[in-house]
């Protein structure tokens, strides 16, 4: 193609928003009604490749391998071994820079395994669409559309593809993704001009926009990276990036060590020069050791490790993390709010009660078989004996979107399960539902949405008569009826009557829900909200349950003892809501707010309702943001679930935002911390337990490595200050930091959660890195350590016959011991290690193990070692004193446990 040809191909494909409809469905050969023909999707994707954005400008390799060096010890590092080279200590300046080498090269492989494990989780939630295909709403993978294909946008999608937009509702999109104009933009189907910019092309739909309001449909007109998303941006990535709170305090704490560091260095150079007056040279070395014994070098490693490992543990148990630092929070939450419709309950619905003006009707069975009678006052009916009843039941067909179908002798719902419960009521009335529909056939549909609570159809019977079903929540209901059938005729509501048929119905537990119909004096094709809002007739009442599920019950319990108060947040009515709070077990359940009440209370009143209540009914999702700001202003740290586009603003503002990725909106999962494959509160109840263990393994790692990076400052620091030789070089201490000191470390990672995780209250969430117990756990093993090692190592000075060489492999194999015995202690922070569970409950740590020995052994046997590390073979009676310092810390430390459980 030449250039010019490509250029007008380019505006071609561009101007799709100065077309009309019928030309672009022309165009694509797309089908409005029908959509593609399954053949020609395939012949299609070969030709325009997948809906997918090619990845951008991903750092490559090299770039994050230098990356890697960009860290203060590793610079603390690069100049010691510059210092040490111009000694001419060739060997050791070697070895410091392979061990620079070794870090990054660890840190490097670390980092991409954090990303793949994140990017993992991340493929779990790619996106969906919904696309006509074949004549059926299909539910596809995004990716799968292909140009021609005719996409079905709802409130909260995001927006699979570039579409030209050939039927709308009300819709509207927000399109800062590519406009960065952050108000919403209705939508229509007529052509724009040509020349218009991509924030006025109001008949197209981008791909990466969110629709926040309406429905639309729209024929793909560009996929991939030939949508307007895939030319600016090449990829609208996630910033994912791996620092939690902590890692960000240890990057703080990293900085403040290197200073205390570099002073140390300084002052033993200074004493060393001044008070022994030693030689310049061995001063230089001598500052370089005390550098490298402090520094942590494998610490990052660790946590990186640890925090990738939780990421994945939860994304095992359904609970997919979408930011990192969520992870942490999630140990802190002192609150959750939960939606109770299908995270605390099973969304699973089955219609109990019927009530019309004069009748209560109990229907029988449960689930979605349509078997099951009807009882008025306990005796068995007939329901099509009773018109009124089953005109109700018919309401409830027919203003409907859901559908039960037999499937290998099992009947699987299709829907929203409200709706699903009155498509299974009426057929156990005896109603095919088909036949309903064909006879009754609907004009137009006002869809339910939780802002409005009620959902409205336009039906007309072939004879002329056209009529408005609607059905929603019964205050809503009662607001837009004028009146009620009764007694074969209309009449006069009983606004109270019915109130109290409300409370009764719902003091059983039950989900409401009114229906009511209007009948339209000429023909109407259009349904609006004015018409539906008044002059209604009531037809009556069902009644839904819609079970607790098992697991949330417990979870709810384990919440409880964890010192996590759980709150329900639900659209229903809110004698029903304390209900079910009720046989949930939460923790207040006499008291209930309602969304108006909310409004009502001021943000002071609020905050000090909120101490009170956990259950709030007819909530909206304005409501839900002030109650999240309310708890935070009692420094509550709040979990928030949410579902609906309108929950963005609170799943945004929660310090966990929960989206579900069943029924979820891609608006609310975008906004969201964390997402629930399954829906579930159980899942949030692990993830916070997966949460606290990691904050606890996180804890244990620095808890294990800290002490014995002390424990060589002060020894080769004490050495100096006593004028005494080096009980163990620079090179040697790095291979603890790094080898040692990581294999062991690790460890952690897998560690499993502890008896009492769930057990006791959240953490404080400005608890400091070093708290006092830290510190002091520091000192005690540091000092421990350099005693066992000082003593072992002088011991063996003083007897003439073994050399120095000898003397420092016994003092490094000693403090290895002391970490090796010391890793059990620090299993766990008060249950003593001395049992079969705490020497030998972890594989890893016994794998751990077993390969830090293998490693010494190495070390102290292995020829071109002993060159390297400048060690010598031990024989077995130094073994046994290494052995006997690593046990000296294990009683030690078991002790302080002891004492600590004590108080
Ligand atoms: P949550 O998930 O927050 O616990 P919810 O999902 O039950 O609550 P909504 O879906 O907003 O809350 O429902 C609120 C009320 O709207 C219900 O109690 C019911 O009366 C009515 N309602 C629910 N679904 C429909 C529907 N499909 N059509 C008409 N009315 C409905």
């Amino acid at each position: 193609m030449s250039r010019t040809a490509a250029a007008v191909e380019q505006q071609r494909r561009n101007a799709w928003h100065s077309v009309t409809v019928d030309e672009v469905v022309a165009e694509f050969g797309a089908d409005p009604d029908r959509g593609l023909p399954v053949e020609e999707i395939d012949r299609r994707r070969q030709r325009f490749g997948e809906n997918k954005l090619t990845p951008g400008s991903e750092r490559t390799a090299l770039k994050r391998l230098v990356g890697q060096f960009n860290n203060l010890f590793i610079y603390l590092l690069l100049v010691a071994g510059v210092i040490t080279a111009l000694l001419g200590e060739w060997l050791d300046s070697g070895v410091i820079f392979a061990v620079v080498l070794i870090i990054a090269v660890i840190g490097y492989v670390q980092e991409g395994r954090a990303e793949r494990a994140l990017e993992a989780v991340r493929n779990i939630l790619s996106p969906k669409a919904w696309a006509l295909r074949d004549g059926r709403r299909r539910e596809i993978p995004a990716e799968q559309l292909v140009p021609g294909d005719v996409a079905l946008l709802e409130a909260g999608d995001r927006v699979p593809a570039d579409l030209r937009l050939i039927r709308t509702k009300n819709l509207q999109a927000q399109e800062a993704a590519l406009t960065g104009e952050s108000s919403a933009v209705e939508k229509r189907t007529e052509p724009v001009d040509g020349n218009a910019d991509l924030g006025d092309r109001v008949c197209m739909a981008y791909a990466g926009t969110v629709v926040t309001a309406g429905q639309g449909v729209g024929v793909v007109v560009a996929t991939g990276d030939s949508t307007e998303l895939g030319r600016i941006s090449g990829m609208l990535s996630e910033v994912q990036t791996l620092k939690t709170p902590l890692l960000q305090r240890l990057d703080a704490f990293s900085k403040v060590l290197s200073l205390a560091i570099v002073a140390l260095a300084v002052a033993t150079f200074a004493v060393g020069i001044l008070v022994w007056e030693l030689p310049l040279a061995e001063m230089f070395f001598a500052a370089v050791s005390i550098a490298v014994a402090a520094i942590p070098e494998g610490l990052p490693a660790v946590m990186t490790v640890t925090l990738a490992i939780g990421v994945e543990r939860m994304a095992r148990r359904n609970a997919i993390i979408r930011r990192m630092p969520a992870v942490e929070t999630l140990g802190a939450v002192t609150v959750i709010c939960a939606d109770k419709t299908g995270t605390l309950t099973r969304n699973e619905m089955t219609a109990k009660t019927l009530r019309t003006a004069r009748q209560d009707v109990e229907v029988e069975g449960v689930g979605y078989e349509p078997h099951g009678g009807f009882l008025l006052d306990d005796e068995e009916i007939r329901l099509d004996e009773h018109p009124l009843a089953m005109e109700l039941v018919r309401a409830g067909l027919l203003c409907n979107d859901a559908a039960v179908h037999r499937e290998d002798d099992e009947w699987k719902p299709e829907g929203d399960p409200t709706e699903v419960a009155l498509v299974v009521l009426a057929r156990k009335a005896g109603m095919d539902p088909k036949r309903e529909n064909e006879d009754r056939p609907r004009l137009d549909v006002i869809p339910f949405a939780s802002e409005r609570r009620y959902m409205a159809t336009l039906n007309h019977d072939h004879e002329g008569n056209h009529f408005i079903y609607v059905k929603g929540a019964p205050e809503r209901l009662l607001e837009m009826c004028s009146r009620q059938w009764q007694d074969g005729q209309s009449g006069e509501i009983d606004v109270d009557m019915w109130k109290q048929r409300v409370e009764e119905v719902a003091g059983r537990g039950q989900r409401l829900l009114a229906a009511a119909r209007k009948d339209l004096d000429g023909e109407q094709r259009e349904l609006t909200e004015a018409d539906v809002e008044r002059d209604l007739t009531l037809l009556g009442l069902f009644g839904l349950i819609d079970p607790p599920r098992e697991e949330a019950i417990e979870a709810v319990a384990a919440c409880r003892s964890a010192g996590i108060r759980v709150k329900m947040i639900t659209g229903d009515h809110g004698t029903t809501a304390r209900a079910v709070a009720r046989q949930l077990g939460l923790e207040s359940v006499d008291e209930s707010l309602t969304g108006h009440e909310i409004d009502a209370l001021d943000d002071e009143g609020l905050r000090s309702a909120i101490r009170r209540v956990d259950v709030f009914a007819r909530a909206s999702p304005e409501n839900k943001i002030r109650l999240v700001m309310a708890l935070q202003a009692d420094n509550e740290v709040t979990a928030m679930t949410g579902d609906g586009v309108n929950d963005a603003p609170a799943l945004k503002r929660a310090d966990v935002g929960i989206s579900m990725g069943l029924k979820g909106t891609e608006a609310a999962r975008e906004a969201s911390e964390m997402v629930l494959a399954d829906d579930n509160f159980a899942s949030i109840e692990r993830a916070v337990e997966e949460g606290r263990t990691v904050y606890d393994n996180l804890k244990k790692a620095i808890l294990f490595i800290l002490p014995t990076n002390a424990a060589q400052a002060l020894i080769v620091f004490t050495a100096i200050l006593l004028g005494m030789m080096l009980p163990i070089t620079p090179v040697q201490i790095l291979w603890v930091n790094m080898i040692t000191a990581v294999t062991l470390g690790i460890a952690f990672a897998w560690e499993r959660a502890e008896g009492d995780v769930m057990r006791r209250p959240p953490r404080r969430t400005d608890e400091p890195l070093l708290t006092g117990f830290v510190l002091w756990r520091i000192a005690l093993v540091g000092v421990v350590l350099l005693l066992g090692v000082g003593y072992l190592f002088t011991e063996e000075q003083a007897r003439a016959v073994t050399s120095v060489e000898f003397a420092r492999t016994m003092a490094v194999n000693a403090l290895v011991m002391g970490q090796i015995f010391y890793l059990l202690n620090a299993r766990s922070f008060t249950k003593p290690a001395y049992t079969l569970d705490g020497l030998f409950g972890s594989r890893v740590v016994m794998i751990a193990i077993g390969a830090c020995l293998g490693l010494q052994l190495l070390f102290t046997y292995a020829p071109f070692m002993n060159t390297l590390f400048g060690t010598e073979a031990l024989d077995a009676g130094a073994w046994a004193r290494c052995v006997a310092v690593g046990l000296g810390i294990f009683v030690l430390v078991e002790i302080e446990k002891a004492v600590r459980r004590k108080w």
